[in-house]
């Protein structure tokens, strides 16, 4: 017999994926498949609105869609492309260290595993895992401040630390709860719940569909749009 943990487990990823279903908004790297591409779009998409990035995502991913693009473009080039996004000498910095690194160190491919992309210049833990789900579909965990949001909310967790997303609570939660299947609608569901309805103010506890279960809507009933 399931836990109730269990079943509050299924159902917050049972609904997440049907919410996405319906609701899902569509960015041009989501339908990606070449990793590529996902790590460039990811570097893109550090501490930027996905929507600024949509716009010029398809120019940039078709003028340095490969690592070998991005060494023989003179930086000057680059910052030109990246300058709508902001932060573009830092990106265009990473982007070529990174992309050198990768040709020498890899022949050109991104590696499959945790350590050899960590080696990349200019990617974190965060990146790394990103690639390995939305490129390679490993069920690893993607944790962010929107994620650590909603499942504080919806499961009442309390983090121990004060920086909540190295807390291990979190690392081992998401571990047990992340779904086998289906792993990149998970986290691009996530993504748009969080931006949609989840919100950091205000959230839209009378649109969402976790509300059944959600510890935060049964302590703050105040809370109605
Ligand atoms: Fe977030 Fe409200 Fe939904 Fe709970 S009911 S998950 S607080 S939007």
């Amino acid at each position: 017999m399931k836990s109730k943990i269990e079943e509050k487990r299924e159902f917050f990823v049972s609904e997440i994926l049907r919410w996405y279903e319906k609701n899902g908004e569509f960015y041009p790297w989501r339908t990606e498949k070449d990793p590529f591409k996902i790590l460039l779009s990811e570097i893109l998409l550090r501490k930027t609105d996905r929507k600024k990035v949509a716009v010029v995502y398809p120019k940039i991913s078709e003028y340095f869609g490969s690592p070998i693009k991005i060494v023989n473009t003179d930086i000057e080039k680059l910052e030109e492309f990246l300058k709508p996004l902001g932060l573009y000498k830092e990106r265009a910095r990473q982007l070529k260290q990174g992309a050198e690194f990768i040709l020498n160190k890899f022949d050109g491919r991104i590696p499959e595993n945790l350590n050899d992309l960590l080696k990349i210049p200019g990617v974190g833990k965060y990146t790394a895992n990103a690639v390995l789900c939305f490129a390679y579909k490993k069920n690893v965990p993607l944790i962010d401040a929107n994620l650590i949001r909603i499942l504080k909310r919806f499961f009442n967790l309390t983090p121990n630390k004060s920086r909540e997303r190295d807390d291990p609570i979190f690392w081992k939660f998401i571990n047990d709860t992340i779904p086998t299947d289906n792993i990149k609608e998970f986290y691009y569901g996530i993504l748009d719940f969080s931006n949609q309805i989840c919100r950091p103010k205000n959230p839209k506890c009378a649109e969402c569909p976790l509300i059944t279960f959600c510890s935060y809507y049964k302590m703050h009933r105040k809370f109605r749009d």
